[in-house]
């Protein structure tokens, strides 16, 4: 019986160009995007991609990340031999991450609010008298 049990979850690496660290601004080794899931305030399933970047600095720290760093700052570079061993250590920093992520989301939501605020009030800007010449 073989069967492909390789429906694990679709995990998009970006490892060429990845996006300065959200917090620190520093340039960070990896992006990762996932399927992410998550209750909202009236309990319904709201699925997005979450996407999250190891940060040398900010992830330090974490046993799942420093692993990783490790990993980089040895073999520099993904191979087909430690591709393996990446695999894994990835699957569990982002174990970690998407724990984590009950918070950011709240927090997210959160800013949404705050932005959607802020936009109501600009509302009237953008009407400058000095372009009428
Ligand atoms: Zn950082």
């Amino acid at each position: 019986m073989g069967g492909c049990g390789v429906s694990e979850e679709e995990i998009v690496l970006s490892l060429n160009d990845p996006p300065a660290c959200a917090q620190c601004g520093g340039l960070t080794l990896l992006k990762a995007e996932f399927p992410h899931t998550w209750k909202n305030a009236t309990e319904q399933d709201v699925t997005g991609v979450r996407a999250v970047a190891l940060c040398p600095e900010c992830d330090r720290g974490e046993p799942s990340a420093d692993a990783l760093l490790a990993l980089f700052t040895v073999d520099g570079q993904l191979s087909e031999q430690n591709l393996t061993v990446f695999t894994d250590l990835m699957a569990a920093w982002l174990d970690v991450v998407r724990h984590k992520s009950v918070d950011m989301e709240r927090l997210d939501a959160e800013h949404k609010a705050w932005l959607r605020g802020e936009l109501d009030n600009d509302e009237a800007d953008g009407l400058d008298g000095d372009a009428v010449r």
